[in-house]
């Protein structure tokens, strides 16, 4: 699965563009224990499902979910921002999760990290195909419509 940027990782994640997003470690107990829950969410209830595989392999990179949770060369960053409407984002293979975000707990953090995985893979910024993945992505049950349509791009603010 990928990676967690922790102090002990000594992972330099990208530095930010002028007011972009920051990638962080995790130094806040609570929030890495709230990613960590997500990440479980998805190790037990979305790796190796078949509709989430396909969806993502339809994606321009071209690779199932299960090959991307297991790139070891992905880190997962931290992001202190609490601007609203702001998850998370990604460069290169470098995924970072708002405070925004880990605040609402670690279903939304599952979804904001299917989300900027599917960007990883290849998703343009600014269509809706990170969102639609999602969907693929997320069993029933676990779907909450009012995330999902909070994760939709905010394009004048450049979110992605
Ligand atoms: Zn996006």
């Amino acid at each position: 699965m990928p990676r967690i940027n922790t102090p002990n990782s000594k992972h330099n994640g990208p530095a930010p563009l002028a007011g972009g997003h920051q990638y962080l470690p995790y130094t806040d107990a609570l929030f890495l224990t709230t990613l960590q829950s997500a990440i479980h969410i998805i190790d037990t209830r979305i790796y190796g499902d078949a509709r989430c595989d396909k969806a993502f392999k339809a994606l321009p990179a071209g690779r199932t979910f299960a090959q991307i949770w297991m790139d070891i060369s992905i880190w997962i960053n931290f992001d202190p921002s609490r601007q609203y409407g702001d998850y998370g984002a990604k460069r290169g293979n470098d995924i970072t999760i708002t405070a925004f975000s880990l605040e609402m707990g670690r279903w939304t953090v599952a979804a904001t990290l299917i989300h900027e995985l599917a960007h990883v893979n290849g998703a343009p910024g600014n269509t809706h195909q990170a969102e639609a993945t999602l969907q693929n992505c997320l069993l029933p049950g676990l779907e909450d419509p009012t995330i999902i349509g909070k994760l939709l791009h905010s394009t004048n603010a450049g979110f992605a």
